[in-house]
């Protein structure tokens, strides 16, 4: 099967914030995550998307601003999309974490036997919590036995099955450890969060104001443009592109 995605949640931003000489009006973006089916190991997630633990309950006190100044929408989680399927939340064999954006894992504690693909946590738990923070990574999200559950994907091959079917795509530039996936058999792409709009890239217009600032490196962002649009003969999927 192809991979599905859905919305987790909606977040309303000036155009021009997230595209180079954008419009001052607002668009809505989805904050997208993806469930596939392994013929084998069964349903894979591609991030999780935002959930209730940033927007209420018990919270550190940066995250809390992290979410009035963002003001997500919640709508699709996970679990409604699988349960579609006929997926329950213990069914979840993996989880690729794109990167650790607040954006992409803030529902991993509902999915407690799945093994965590992810790269760059090496870099990150060298960080002190202020850096991260600054950067939008609270590891408050972080299930209590995430080290236990984590794959490193730099000691994992690229093929992840070893069957040709999920191959990474090293998009870095975003955030530390960015990658994005290939479903060969589709000719399908997720980019995650290589730009937040498939218009930046295409057009080449990345943002040049405050969304500058959420950049990890700038130039290789730029590398992983330039690479995205030479996969032109693919399907390209991004977290953030507007919701229709
Ligand atoms: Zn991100």
């Amino acid at each position: 099967m192809k991979p599905v995605f859905a919305n987790s949640a909606t977040v309303t931003v000036p155009e021009r914030l997230v595209l180079k000489n954008g419009r001052r009006d607002k668009v809505t973006l989805g904050v997208r995550f993806g469930v596939w089916v392994h013929p084998k190991h069964g349903p894979i997630l591609i991030d999780t998307g935002y959930g209730p633990e940033v927007t209420s309950g018990r919270r550190s006190l940066p995250l809390t601003l992290y979410a009035a100044a963002i003001r997500p929408k919640l709508a699709d989680q996970p679990e409604t999309i699988l349960a579609q399927m006929g997926y329950g939340p213990d069914d979840v064999h993996a989880v690729f974490i794109t990167h650790f954006h607040a954006d992409h894992i803030s529902g991993l504690r509902r999915f407690p036997k799945a093994r965590l693909l992810a790269a760059g946590w090496p870099e990150l738990k060298a960080q002190s919590t202020w850096q991260r923070v600054r950067h939008g990574i609270f590891t408050e999200l972080l299930p209590d036995d995430f080290t236990q559950r984590l794959t490193p994907l730099e000691v994992m091959d690229r093929d992840i099955f070893g069957d040709g079917s999920l191959i990474t795509l090293d998009l870095p530039g975003h955030a530390v450890g960015h990658t994005g996936l290939i479903w060969p058999e589709h000719k399908l792409v997720y980019a995650a969060d290589a730009q937040w709009l498939t218009k930046a890239v295409v057009e080449d217009r990345p943002p040049s104001g405050a969304a500058r600032l959420v950049y990890h490196n700038e130039a290789e962002m730029r590398a992983s443009m330039a690479k995205l649009r030479e996969l032109n003969d693919h399907e390209i999927v991004f977290c953030h592109d507007p919701i229709d």
